[in-house]
């Protein structure tokens, strides 16, 4: 859920459809989205619906106060241009299709046309009677965009109104802890939200976070006064962790063979009071393995196997590859061609971007520069300096408005 300061609260969700019910390529887009005015006479519910809710302005030199104008532009990019089929991007955005049709509706005296239509589904509109825009993702960082709404929280500022002290020629007292104190306005909307304790944020299917770990490097967890002899010995978590406990599962099953260690979650599920995997009856959940920094050597080569290697049953089977058993995960990672000419840093960032911030990003770069392990950082750096700066303009502009500061400075 997104709020404004103003009008109702906006909801962001992202949809992964069925493999039966993918829209794989173009083509498949124009019989779900739209991004045209409706024919009056074939269907006059929505051609009302879309006039109501799906146009886009008017703004541009017919509506300067706009609330879309910044930089006396329109920030999302209305009116498009007309365009015959729909097509991908080079960026691999989708360019709907907005035929010239002629067909136009008059909004505050001004004639908007296809360009001015917001995609939308028929479906949805008909049935919600909202404004609800429709957009093809095909891309992570559509899920990124989602979660910065969750995480970036409401922008700050201090206001206050204060009568005017000279009015009765009196000095008026300061109160220094007013001064700093440090607010934040939420709106009506928003307030009632929380007070209800309606979700922010939810999330379906489950994502299991998956550990995996050195051999001998599990956790394991006892208590301050116990023997460490009997832990070792007794404790559970000794030999069952998840992790090995999924080596062990792949050895007593057939279709376990199959599957790489984040695809597991979704066949097999895990009994914590009997600390194994079983096969699983019903749903799914998907897997995640928790990401490491390259600095920390081998457990970072480790993860990038983990990835590609399928249903091992011990350590040695995720250092083979081709019949040979490699000394080190790194080894095995250069056999299986993953490791050639830095790309896997490249791979690193762009992962990581998916969910972290231009700060994070560079906080990575800059671990990976002090390690030494990039052997052409320029190259990582040609491949990757768009998504390490990606909040730069945010930045810049707040550091601008900042009057104490008169040089910039990044990373
Ligand atoms: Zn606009």
């Amino acid at each position: 859920m997104e709020f404004q300061k103003r009008g109702l609260p906006h909801a962001h969700v992202c949809l992964f459809m069925h493999p039966d019910h993918k829209l794989p390529s173009v083509d498949h887009i124009d019989k779900h989205i739209s991004a045209e005015i409706p024919d009056k006479s074939v269907d006059p519910e929505l051609y009302l619906i879309v006039s109501e809710f799906m146009l886009h302005g008017p703004c541009g030199i017919h509506n300067m106060s706009c609330p879309c104008m910044i930089d006396r532009k329109c920030s999302k990019n209305f009116p498009k241009k007309f365009t015959p089929v729909t097509s991908i991007d080079t960026n691999g955005f989708p360019v709907y299709r907005r035929r010239d049709s002629g067909i136009f509706i008059e909004k505050s005296g001004v004639k908007l046309d296809n360009r001015s239509v917001v995609p939308y589904n028929k479906v949805l509109l008909k049935k919600y009677q909202a404004h609800i825009n429709v957009e093809w993702c095909n891309q992570a960082g559509s899920i990124k965009y989602l979660f910065k709404y969750i995480n970036k929280g409401p922008d700050r500022a201090t206001i206050s109104v204060e009568g005017n002290a000279n009015q009765n020629n009196q000095q008026q007292e300061r109160d220094e802890i007013k001064e700093y104190y440090d607010c934040r306005y939420i709106s009506a909307c928003e307030a009632a939200w929380r007070i209800f304790q309606f979700d922010v944020h939810y999330r379906s299917p489950s994502v299991m976070r998956l550990p995996f770990h050195l051999p001998g490097q599990q956790q394991v967890i006892y208590g301050a006064d116990d023997d460490i002899d009997s832990v070792l010995e007794k404790s559970e978590s000794v030999n069952t962790s998840k992790f090995l406990s999924w080596m062990e599962c792949n050895k007593k099953y057939e279709n376990a063979k199959d599957l790489t260690y984040v695809e597991f979650p979704v066949n097999f599920v895990w009994k914590q009071n009997k600390r194994c995997w079983e096969p699983r009856k019903q749903g799914f959940s998907i897997g995640r393995i928790h990401s490491v920094s390259p600095s920390v050597g081998e457990a970072y080569y480790l993860r990038i196997l983990l990835n590609k290697v399928k249903g091992p049953k011990s350590y040695e089977e995720i250092k083979s590859f081709n019949g040979l058993t490699h000394d080190t995960f790194r080894q095995a990672c250069y056999a299986r061609g993953l490791l050639d000419d830095d790309s896997e840093y490249v791979d690193a960032i762009e992962e990581a971007s998916e969910t972290g911030s231009g700060y994070s990003l560079r906080t990575m770069f800059a671990t990976l520069l002090l390690s030494n392990s990039m052997s052409r950082p320029e190259f990582v750096w040609e491949a990757t300096w768009k998504l390490l700066s990606e909040d730069i303009g945010y930045r810049q502009q707040r550091f601008l408005n900042c009057p104490g500061i008169s040089s910039l400075c990044f990373i």
